[in-house]
């Protein structure tokens, strides 16, 4: 979801932007109007995130996806050596992808128990050269999330926050780069945010394409090529909606309250069951199941008829998922809860 308020906005400026006469879909890249936007854009990002000085912010394109590549291209130096902790499909992406670069290494992974929770390392269980540890931080599809920050020295932590980013305050300056597609918290898909500690700009291989290289987007401020403009406009409207509504201290107290809601239910119930360990359970991604696949199928179909939609897991792991992004009120996740109760007695 995209909060009503940032859509609203959206379609009344939708034909003339600010008095601009012009669409934000319409007008140059390289216009002063736009070139506002997407400077209003990143210092909204910067004020919402805390992101100190010596961090660079780029808007990219290509999902968090094309960053499975982007890092270790940028980032593998001499020695082509990266870390990876699999904690999910994602995770597992980004080390596959990063194989046909790296000597990728996996120093821990979750799969055992079907991700049920997060892998718990130490400074010891990194190799000492590699060139940095990937994360993901927030697993969409098994729902968990990290309660710790892997504490890895001088290494450089790299983290997939796709569907973290902007849920609740985060410390930048743990982080060598943080990364994330916007569709989940940000704004419509198209652009994907970069935040990258400056000392880690410049090292990329000879090979990387322009497109993906963070010396390059940096030097020219994200605009090499044409931008994913709409998206980074929609990214603007979000965050002054973040801040607005009290920023990521507020976020936070809300997404607990919606999080809770639901894993409040869950254990007190044992129609429904939770398959993630308790310390690990994401904020954003509720996934539970009732046991049968049929009843599963049941029940996201028969969301429907009360106006809840995408409940169904994601194809590989089927039960059920709820995606409670910062857009989703209050009031959705308890209708969502009152679905829950009245399927439960309608079938057990
Ligand atoms: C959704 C998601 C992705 C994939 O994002 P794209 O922008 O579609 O490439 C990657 N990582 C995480 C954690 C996600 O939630």
């Amino acid at each position: 979801m995209l909060p009503l308020p940032v859509l609203e906005r959206a379609a009344s400026e939708m034909t003339d932007y600010n008095g601009s006469g012009q669409s934000v879909t319409e007008m140059s890249h390289r216009s002063p109007v736009y070139d506002k936007i997407i400077k209003d854009a990143e210092a909204s990002l910067r004020r919402v995130m805390k992101i100190p000085d010596n961090y660079r912010v780029l808007f990219m394109q290509g999902g968090a996806s094309l960053q499975f590549a982007a890092v270790p291209l940028n980032l593998l130096g001499a020695n082509k050596k990266a870390d990876y902790i699999i904690s999910g499909q994602f995770s597992n992406k980004a080390y596959k992808e990063a194989k046909k670069y790296a000597d990728a290494a996996v120093v821990a992974s979750s799969e055992n128990e079907n991700f049920t929770y997060v892998p718990k390392i130490e400074r010891g269980d990194i190799r000492e050269d590699t060139s940095y540890l990937h994360i993901c931080y927030n697993n969409t599809i098994y729902g968990t999330r990290y309660n710790y920050i892997p504490d890895t020295g001088d290494i450089p932590l790299v983290a997939d926050m796709s569907s973290y980013i902007l849920s609740e305050p985060a410390d930048v300056s743990k982080f060598g780069v943080i990364y994330a597609g916007a569709q989940k918290n940000m704004a419509p898909a198209g652009v994907t945010v970069v935040i990258i500690r400056d000392d880690l700009i410049g090292h990329e291989a000879p090979t990387t394409p322009s497109m993906l290289s963070y010396k390059l987007m940096a030097e020219n401020g994200s605009m090499y090529n044409t931008p994913p403009c709409y998206s980074i406009y929609m990214l603007g409207l979000v965050l002054e909606w973040v801040e607005e509504t009290g920023g990521l201290d507020a976020m936070k107290e809300r997404n607990e309250r919606k999080a809770a809601l639901l894993y409040d239910y869950l254990d007190s119930q044992d129609f429904y069951k939770a398959p993630v360990k308790k310390e690990f359970r994401s904020m954003m991604n509720v996934t539970f199941v009732t046991g049968s696949k049929e009843l599963d199928a049941k029940f996201a179909k028969e969301a429907e008829g009360w106006d809840l939609y995408n409940l169904k897991g994601h194809r590989s792991v089927g039960g059920m998922r709820a995606s409670i992004y910062n857009a989703m009120p209050e009031a959705g996740v308890e209708r969502l809860v009152e679905f829950m109760k009245h399927f439960a007695s309608e079938n057990s």
